[in-house]
């Protein structure tokens, strides 16, 4: 269980599954380079934002940008938007009748990724709804500005477990102060902090094996 004081950033969680050096460059390290992929994705989420924050369509009850935590995960953050589905599984809410089961659906840019982090963002937040509301939240949906559709996503028992690892480890190292090193790969091209970062730098000579180098040329 953690404190409020101990929240780190929910979003965070899908920056950690790409690498987990941006993660800590940007959650630990604090730095931050905008390029087309991140400001066209706050664009998208301003927009989710922006709009009324609470709608009511039959039997449908649409909340947008809704704060939610987690103390079990330590994690903090809003959701895009929760759709609650008139449904006698559901919870109760102040003001309307009957149960109403939410569902977390998360606005991104482009199209479904190779690897996992939007699912396990999306996973995050239902554990924070579940944790707050005290039900089970099954499944949830993002989706992809480029195709303009919906995916859904099931929280299956690997993906909780996956989310619960992440969000362990992000503690461990926020707490250590620590940017781990990663290799460089194909998906650095693709990174907001290519330019910070310097990938290639880390295929290249140590500064130590250059010093060393350096020492015995100057012998
Ligand atoms: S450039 Fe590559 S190694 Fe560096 S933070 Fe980005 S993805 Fe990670």
């Amino acid at each position: 269980m953690y404190g409020e004081e101990d929240y780190l950033m929910l979003s965070g969680i899908q920056h950690f599954a790409f690498c987990r050096k941006q993660w800590a460059m940007i959650h630990i390290e604090q730095q931050w380079a905008e390029n087309y992929r991140t400001t066209a994705g706050e664009l998208m989420h301003k927009k989710a934002h922006d709009a009324a924050s609470f709608e009511k369509r039959g039997d449908l009850l649409i909340i947008r940008g809704m704060r939610i935590s987690s103390r079990n995960l330590g994690l903090s953050g809003q959701c895009d938007v929760v759709e609650f589905h008139h449904d006698e599984n559901g919870v109760s809410l102040f003001g309307y009748d009957g149960k109403w089961k939410p569902i977390p659906v998360e606005y991104k840019r482009g199209t479904p990724k190779e690897n996992n982090a939007d699912e396990l963002q999306l996973c995050a937040q239902a554990m924070c709804l579940e944790e707050m509301l005290q039900v089970y939240v099954q499944d949830g949906y993002l989706y992809y500005g480029e195709n303009r559709r919906r995916s859904h996503v099931d929280f299956t028992d690997s993906l909780r477990e996956e989310v619960r690892n992440a969000a362990k480890e992000m503690h461990e190292l926020f707490q250590r102060g620590y940017t781990p090193n990663v290799k460089p790969t194909k998906k650095c091209k693709a990174c907001s902090l290519e330019n910070l970062c310097l990938p290639k730098l880390q295929k290249t000579v140590k500064v130590r094996d250059y010093i060393e180098k350096g020492i015995k040329a100057d012998d």
